[in-house]
C-alpha cells in the first residue's frame, strides 16, 4: 500500500465535510472545555453509522459466545476458539486510520476521548470479561451511549505503573473493598464506566511491588467513588482528564474482570500490556493527522505571506522547514500504511515495533507542529491560527501511552530478546 484506496478517499472527504460542518464552528468551545467532546463524537458515530456497525459487531460476537457456552454446558466438546480480533472494529482499521488522522488535524482531544473509551475501555472488557460482563457493558460503550475510562496511573506511579501502584483491594466476604486514587485519567471526570487496576492485598504480606494486579469495572455513582473535575492542561483541552478517588468502594465479584483472581490470560499487568501495542499504533495515526494539517497550513502560508516583495516560501530557511515536514509526513505515513498492510496480512507489529513507531511519530509530530508555529511567526503564537493548538496537542503524544523514554526501554527489550 502506497496511497489511500478510493474508498478511503471517499470516507476521508465525507469526514472532512463533517468536520467543516460540526467541528470547526465549535472549535473554540471544544478547545476551552466549554463543550465536552461526547455529543460531537456521538453525532459523528450516528452520521457514519459507526454506532450501528459497532453495536451489531458486539451482538454478533456475544451471540456466538453464548451459543458456544451453551453447547459446552450441554456436554459438547469445547470448540477451538478462532482468533476473532480483540477490537469491535476489527477489519475496519483503514476506516479508523482515516477517521483518526482527519480528526487529529483539527481536534485531537476528540480522538483521545473516543480512543480511550473504546480502544482501551471496551477492548479490555472484550478481552478479559465473562459473557455476562460483556453483555452488561460492551454495547453501550462501543456505541458511545456510555463513556469509559481506563485507569492505571497514580500520583506516585506513572511509568512504574505496576510496581508503584498503591490502589488496592481487600477481600470482604464475597466482595472486595477498593481504596486509593488514580490520576491523569482520560474521560475520568465524566465516565459512566471505569476500568480500574488495583493491587490485591490478601493479608499475606510479602513484597508490595509484586502483588497481584486485578482489573475491575466500576459504574458512575457507586458509593465511595468520586470523580474529580477536569484538570487544566497545556493542550488537548477537548479531552477531559482527571482524578478518581476510591474510599471503601464495595465491588462484587461480578465487577472483577473474568470473575476470577486466576485469569488464564495472566493478571492485570498482562491485561494492560495487551493494550499497549494498539494504543501506540493509534498514536502514530494521530501524529500523521497533526503532521498533515501542519504541512497543509504551512504550504498555504509560505505561498501567501509576502516579505521583501516575495513569498516567504522562497527563503531557504523556510524551505528547510517545509522539507523536514515533508520527510516527517512521508515517514509517518509509510509507518501507518505498513501497519495497515501488515494487519491485513495477519502479521501486526510487535510491541517493540509499535513502541518504535510511537516514539518516532510523536517526536516528528511535535517537532513539525513547533516548526509550524515558527513558520507562521507572531501569527503562529496566536490562538486564532490553528498551528498554536496543534503544537499544544502534539506534545501530549510524547507523554501518554507510555512516555517516550519508556518506549526506548520497550524497543531495546524487543531487540535484545532476538
Ligand atoms: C493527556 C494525558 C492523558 C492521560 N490519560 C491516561 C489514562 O487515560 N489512563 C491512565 O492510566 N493514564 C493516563 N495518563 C498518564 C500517562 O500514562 C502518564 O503520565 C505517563 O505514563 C507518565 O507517567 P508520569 O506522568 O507519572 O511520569 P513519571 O513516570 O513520573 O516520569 C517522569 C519522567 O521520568 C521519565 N522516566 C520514568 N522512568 C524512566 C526510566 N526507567 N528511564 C528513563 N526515564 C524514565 C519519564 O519518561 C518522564 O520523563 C495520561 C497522561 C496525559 C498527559
Amino acid at each position: 500500500m502506497f496511497e489511500w484506496s478510493e474508498t478511503d478517499v471517499m470516507i476521508r472527504d465525507a469526514v472532512r465535510g463533517f468536520i467543516d460542518k460540526e467541528i470547526r464552528p465549535n472549535l473554540d468551545a471544544l478547545d476551552s472545555g466549554e463543550l465536552p467532546p461526547y455529543p460531537v463524537i456521538r453525532k459523528l458515530f450516528r452520521e457514519f453509522g459507526i454506532d450501528v456497525m459497532g453495536g451489531e459487531a458486539v451482538q454478533k460476537m456475544l451471540a456466538k459466545q453464548e451459543a458456544r457456552e451453551a453447547a459446552v454446558a450441554a456436554g459438547e466438546p469445547k470448540p477451538e476458539k478462532k482468533a476473532s480480533g480483540s477490537s469491535p472494529f476489527a477489519g475496519q482499521e483503514s476506516l479508523m486510520a482515516v477517521l483518526i488522522g482527519e480528526l487529529s488535524g483539527v481536534c485531537m482531544g476528540l480522538v483521545t476521548a473516543m480512543g480511550v473509551s473504546i480502544g482501551l475501555g471496551a477492548t479490555t472488557i472484550m478481552s478479559r470479561g465473562t459473557l455476562a460482563q460483556k453483555q452488561r457493558w460492551l454495547e453501550d460503550i462501543v456505541t458511545m451511549r456510555k463513556v469509559a475510562s481506563w485507569a492505571i496511573t497514580e500520583p506516585d506511579s506513572g511509568s512504574d505503573a505496576f510496581g508503584g501502584m498503591k490502589t488496592y483491594v481487600k477481600r470482604d466476604g464475597e466482595d472486595y473493598l477498593l481504596n486509593g486514587q488514580k490520576t491523569f485519567i482520560t474521560n475520568g471526570p465524566f465516565a459512566d464506566v471505569m476500568i480500574v487496576y488495583a493491587k490485591l492485598d490478601d493479608g499475606a504480606g510479602g513484597d508490595k511491588r509484586e502483588r497481584k494486579v486485578l482489573t475491575f469495572v466500576l459504574d458512575k455513582g457507586m458509593p465511595g467513588l468520586t470523580q474529580g473535575k477536569p484538570f487544566k492542561k497545556m493542550g488537548l483541552h477537548s479531552s477531559p482528564t482527571g482524578e478518581l478517588f476510591f474510599d471503601n468502594v464495595r465491588v462484587g465479584r461480578d465487577r472483577l474482570l473474568g470473575e476470577t483472581e486466576e485469569h488464564k490470560g495472566g493478571d492485570g499487568r498482562d491485561s494492560a500490556r495487551s493494550s499497549f501495542t494498539a494504543e501506540r499504533i493509534g498514536v502514530a495515526f494521530m501524529a500523521l493527522g497533526i503532521i498533515n494539517e501542519c504541512h497543509r497550513l504551512c504550504l498555504e502560508y509560505a505561498k501567501s505571506r509576502k516579505l521583501w516583495g516575495q513569498e516567504i516560501g522562497r527563503f531557504q530557511l523556510v524551505q528547510l522547514k517545509l522539507a523536514k515536514m515533508e520527510i516527517a509526513r512521508i515517514n509517518v505515513q509509510n509507518m501507518v500504511f505498513n501497519t495497515l498492510e501488515r494487519g491485513r496480512a495477519g502479521k501486526p507489529p510487535t510491541l517493540a515495533e509499535a513502541s518504535a513507531m510511537k516514539l518516532y511519530a510523536s517526536e516528528a509530530a511535535t517537532e513539525v507542529a513547533m516548526e509550524a508555529v515558527q513558520l507562521f511567526g507572531g501569527n503562529g503564537y496566536m490562538t486564532e491560527y490553528h498551528v498554536e493548538q496543534l503544537a499544544r496537542d502534539a506534545k501530549s503524544l510524547m507523554i501518554y501511552a507510555g512516555s517516550n523514554e519508556i518506549q526506548v526501554t520497550h524497543i531495546a527489550k524487543g531487540l535484545l530478546a532476538q
